[in-house]
């Protein structure tokens, strides 16, 4: 009995918000049935999410700059250099992956081609247009959402991007979905803040204990936040179970939708789990089930960054990935490295040329695999922002870019699931950076005892 308690104990708060999902769906589809709620009720109902919401991207600014300088300052920097290769590398590969996994799936199940055409054309006849078009048509006219701001981007923006011109003033990746911060400049000025600060000497030391102090402070806020997890979370789900105004789109949908999730659950429970295990030699799903509670929370909020807090934590606390690392790799990984988006981009615009009856040569595929790579890595970590990024995609192969409103009407579903596995991708990847870096870690750890017995 007291192994239970024990374990109740170490796992309360995921066991909470598994529990609170479950009620909060529950919750969602009692409240929709019986209550006829005004707008102004939803948004009352909605606020104890948004409240986690906002708590959650609160603390994104604090955590990002003192974990990125600490990180990068406590590494020399050549060690910092190759740490970052290594991640790198690994982001780049994971990422080439699943965008072949996701267009081997979506030329093999051919969602956006229909049964009835396809038969005429193994008949050997023309393929029947018509059953395209009124299979688009259909999903157009049945799809309630807004067509979307689809600005094209300069192919240089998010080069350009990387350098704020100015911490507060944003210089967004992408208008309205940036929510405000441009993590990617952040990242690259405190890469560049940490490495100065490294070089510095003893009044460096000063800064250094200061950002130090401030990482610890808004990871004790972070534990505070957590703990009103489960509520937000319930709140969360159930007001949106609410708002969904069609459900019926699921069911037109749901070729397309099995592609993405199935690639994404290969990608997930085989790919990267065998990655892992190849570097590290240890069970890859212990250590997923130790990011357990950072998976939940990205499918509940989809978005990397306001996970981010919680991704930090399981690392830390329950996976024991060393400091220097997580605080080095995990917020970079958070804004580049997102293998779900990548997937989801690459079947997403094959399904949209398929819907559009729109012959793709090897070619093509190919710049789709590209753009869809690099489509990932401009996204920021915030809700449907892969949707947005999906114009590089399709303006890059000749699609109309208003097409991604064939697709719009199911994304905050997809999302959540992409969002889960770019998290889980990133923690993957801290691992494994860790694993590669073991001899450098070592050998630092010597070096400071020195300097702490002769200072
Ligand atoms: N929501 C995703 C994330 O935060 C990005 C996307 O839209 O694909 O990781």
């Amino acid at each position: 009995r007291c192994d239970v308690k024990s374990f109740l104990k170490r796992n309360w708060l995921l066991i909470a918000t598994v529990l609170s999902v479950v009620l909060g769906i529950g919750l969602g589809v009692l409240v929709r049935e019986y209550a006829s709620l005004s707008n102004l009720d939803k948004q009352y109902f909605g606020f104890p999410g948004e409240l986690l919401m906002r708590m959650l991207k609160l603390v994104i600014l604090p955590l990002i700059i003192s974990s990125m300088i600490t990180g990068v300052a406590a590494l020399d920097s050549e060690v910092s250099g190759r740490i970052g290769l290594r991640a790198v590398v690994y982001y780049f590969s994971t990422t080439i992956i699943a965008v072949v996994l996701g267009i081997l799936l979506v030329t093999t199940i051919k969602p956006g081609v229909s049964q009835s055409a396809d038969n005429i054309d193994r008949e050997g006849t023309t393929p029947n247009v018509t059953t395209y078009k009124t299979q688009r048509k259909e999903i157009i006219v049945s799809n309630p959402s807004p067509p979307m701001n689809t600005t094209t981007f300069p192919p240089l923006t998010t080069i350009f991007t990387t350098v704020a011109q100015n911490l507060t003033k944003d210089y967004k990746i992408v208008g309205a979905y940036s929510d405000g911060i441009n993590v990617l400049g952040l990242i690259v000025f405190c890469v560049a803040f940490g490495l100065v600060i490294g070089k510095m000497g003893e009044r460096g030391r000063i800064l250094l204990e200061f950002f130090d102090a401030l990482n610890e402070a808004t990871m004790r806020l972070v534990q505070i936040i957590m703990c009103y997890m489960p509520v937000g979370i319930l709140f969360l789900i159930a007001a949106k179970i609410i708002e969904v105004e069609d459900w019926d789109i699921f069911r037109k949908m749901g070729l397309y939708m099995v592609t993405v999730l199935s690639g994404l659950a290969i990608h997930s429970i085989i790919f990267l789990p065998l990655i892992y295990f190849a570097f590290v030699r240890k069970n890859p799903y212990t250590f997923a089930l130790g990011m357990a509670q950072a998976l939940v929370t990205a499918l509940m909020i989809s978005s990397s960054s306001a996970t981010l807090p919680v991704t930090f934590r399981c690392a830390e606390e329950n996976n024991r990935i060393d400091k220097r690392i997580t605080r080095f790799v995990l917020p970079v990984g958070a804004t580049i490295n997102m293998d779900g988006t990548a997937l989801y981009e690459a079947v997403a615009a094959i399904f949209i040329a398929q819907l559009n009856d729109f012959a793709l040569d090897v070619g093509q595929i190919v710049t789709i695999s590209i753009t869809a790579t690099v489509a990932s890595i401009g996204a920021a970590g915030v809700p449907n922002a892969g949707l947005v990024t999906m114009v590089i995609v399709l303006t890059a192969v000749g699609l109309p870019a208003s097409d991604v409103t064939l697709i719009v009407a199911v994304d905050w579903l997809i999302d959540r699931f992409r969002t889960m596995i770019n998290v889980l991708g990133d923690a993957f990847g801290a691992g494994i950076v860790q694993k590669l870096s073991k001899r450098e870690l070592e050998r630092m750890d010597l070096t400071s005892d020195v300097d702490v017995a002769n200072p």
